[in-house]
């Protein structure tokens, strides 16, 4: 997926992408941390999500992580699906990141080639390139 754009970028759901989005390098995945039973959750939250607690803190998440189990994706998601036309089948991955959550996300490579337990690395994907306001998304690529 391409990266490549001059136009400030959107995140495709606000308070799950670290801002501003200016380097693929610095790109991150946000979660919270609540101050009282230390859950962690992924994106920006107002409660904790196991405790109903509100003292949480936004944590940048790691940008590697462990591919837990996928599936392949065969047919256009139903909807707004903004992946390429025509529809092209990709890979559907649960990535378990070191700080102890585990995430959905597109993967990006040769759908034959994903392995569980293979170490994967967060990529910065921009959606609607052309468009007047591009967006920031997000998918996992193997490493090793
Ligand atoms: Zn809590």
């Amino acid at each position: 997926m391409s990266t490549a754009t001059d136009r400030p970028l959107t995140p495709i759901r606000k308070g799950l992408i670290s801002e501003p989005i200016d380097s693929p390098e610095a790109f991150r995945l946000l979660g919270s941390k609540c101050g009282a039973c230390g859950e962690l959750s992924i994106g920006t939250n107002a409660v904790c999500l196991n405790c109903g607690g509100s003292d949480l803190s936004s944590v940048r998440l790691s940008p590697e992580g462990i591919l837990w189990t996928f599936t392949i994706v065969r047919h256009a998601p139903p909807g707004d699906y903004r992946g390429p036309k025509p529809f092209v089948p990709f890979g559907l991955g649960l990535i378990e990141l070191p700080d102890g959550v585990r995430i959905m996300a597109p993967l990006d490579g040769d759908i034959e080639t994903f392995r569980i337990g293979a170490r994967m690395r967060l990529n910065l994907n921009v959606l609607d390139a052309d468009s007047p306001a591009p967006l920031a998304a997000f998918s996992f690529s193997m490493i090793g």
